[in-house]
């Protein structure tokens, strides 16, 4: 039975082998920064846990003491604060093998996309990884997992095997198809209300080269080239991933001289094949937007296709682009410092069967803003689906948005037979 917490306990971790870091001591902030500047959590406590048996300590401890608990890899995804409760840091626990016959990936809670990347890049496969390397693959794949290889791979949570899962009552169990197999459903998109995941087994793919990289046209090109992609977006093969950008480049000298300081729209590509079938697909979009300011597209390593994303503070998710759509983005543009319109479809809208809760697989184009624009949401809500992928939103009272209200039903099951008290309450959670 656990006893009422008070901030004048001690909370005692009995069988934590790892660094416990309190308030006012080095590691304390560092461990408990989230990247989303609204979040400014106060645990009572951050725990670097070195394994599974410091996690289950930890979520023990917890529980005996009723405080709040959430776990954190690398603060990415963290958009509610664990105020005086246990924060696990899962950072230590940044182990990545790689099973180059099986083409699989075995990795720890705390790893990071980069390590799975160069992890698996000798041998010339690679992990469906996202537009950062220092995103942390496990709170990625529970949210559904969106990359450059998605349109020609699925989501991340797709390619999912099995998880190791710590469960609210400190059991440890295995989610597989055969193992859990409802918990291991819920896994793959429903985020991380369901347990703690202490392994991760996904699949990596063939992937050693790839033609990707930015090109700069004008701001007056954004008009031509959003109309132009309306149609070519519909005969894009799914080997091709492109996005938009308009976006105002800083003006520093780390930048090109050829768009300093200038309002862009950058092209940004990753393409699973030859430069010049790449060049062939893109042609249309390079005809409506004339000649590049710069063009750094070029053949290059999957590793070297982390191209950075917008900080979502803003999400459309559409199905078309009318000429409404077109002129109302043209106008936003002058009130926002970067907006990225991003082709998604392909393989992410043919999902295998026993596929996970990931929901809008068939959304066509995802509308990123960087600041709020209440204008241009209001011009684009007639076109939009009202929806939202998990992993871009930030606001975790809209956390059902993500979901089919069918999957948010089983989610709900699903949450009320592995945690039926709602142990797991931090962050992007379905509630029992
Ligand atoms: C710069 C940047 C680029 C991004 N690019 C992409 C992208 O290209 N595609 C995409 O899909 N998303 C992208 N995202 C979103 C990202 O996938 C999510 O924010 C994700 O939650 C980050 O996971 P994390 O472990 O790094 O974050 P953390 O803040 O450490 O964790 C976020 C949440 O994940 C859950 N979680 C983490 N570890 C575990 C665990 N072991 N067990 C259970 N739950 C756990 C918890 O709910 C936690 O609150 C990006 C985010 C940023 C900031």
């Amino acid at each position: 039975m656990s006893q009422p917490y008070s901030m004048q306990d001690e909370i005692r971790l009995p069988g934590f082998t790892g660094t416990v870091h309190l308030p006012g001591e080095a590691g304390y902030d560092e461990g408990r920064r989230s990247m989303n500047p609204s979040v400014d959590a106060r645990p009572a406590l951050v725990a670097e846990a070195y394994g599974a048996g410091d996690v289950r300590a930890a979520l023990l401890a917890a529980r005996g003491h009723g405080v709040p608990f959430a776990v954190q890899a690398t603060g990415h995804g963290t958009h509610a604060a664990c105020d005086d409760g246990i924060l696990v840091r899962t950072s230590p626990m940044a182990s990545v093998l790689v099973d180059p016959a099986r083409r699989i990936a075995r990795v720890g809670p705390g790893a990071r996309w980069g390590e799975v990347i160069a992890a698996a890049a000798p041998f010339g496969l690679a992990p469906l990884s996202g537009s950062s390397p220092t995103v942390g693959v496990t709170g990625y794949t529970l949210g559904g997992g969106l990359g450059w290889l998605a349109r020609k791979h699925g989501f991340a949570s797709d390619s999912v095997l099995r998880a190791e899962v710590l469960l609210a009552d400190g059991r440890h169990v295995t989610a597989s198809a055969d193992s859990h197999p409802e918990l291991f459903w819920a896994l793959r998109g429903g985020g991380g209300g369901f347990g703690v995941v202490t392994s991760l087994e996904f699949r990596l793919y063939p992937v050693a080269e790839v033609f990707s990289g930015f090109a700069y046209f004008p701001i007056e090109a954004a008009a031509p080239m959003l109309a132009a992609y309306r149609s070519w977006i519909d005969d894009a093969p799914d080997e091709i991933s492109t996005a938009l950008v308009l976006k105002r480049m800083p003006d520093d000298e780390q930048v090109p001289a050829a768009v300093r300081g200038r309002h862009v729209v950058q092209l940004k590509v990753v393409h699973a094949g030859t430069a010049d079938q790449a060049r062939r697909l893109l042609a249309p979009l390079w005809r409506a937007a004339g000649p590049a300011l710069l063009d750094e597209t070029r053949t290059t390593t999957y590793a070297a296709t982390a191209m950075g994303g917008t900080p979502a503070r803003q999400l459309d998710l559409l199905d078309t682009v009318t000429d409404s759509v077109v002129g109302a983005l043209v106008r936003a543009a002058e009130h926002a410092q970067t907006i990225e319109i991003r082709h998604w479809g392909g393989a992410m809208g043919r999902p295998g069967p026993d596929a996970g809760p990931v929901t809008h697989r068939s959304t066509k184009l995802s509308v990123i803003v960087d600041t709020v624009l209440p204008e241009l949401a209001g011009e684009l809500r007639p076109y939009a689906n009202g929806g939202t992928f998990l992993n871009f939103l930030a606001d975790t009272s809209r956390t059902a948005a993500a979901y089919t209200a069918a999957d948010l039903g089983r989610l709900r099951a699903v949450k009320r037979a592995y945690d039926p008290d709602g142990f797991f309450r931090v962050g992007h959670v379905v509630p029992a």
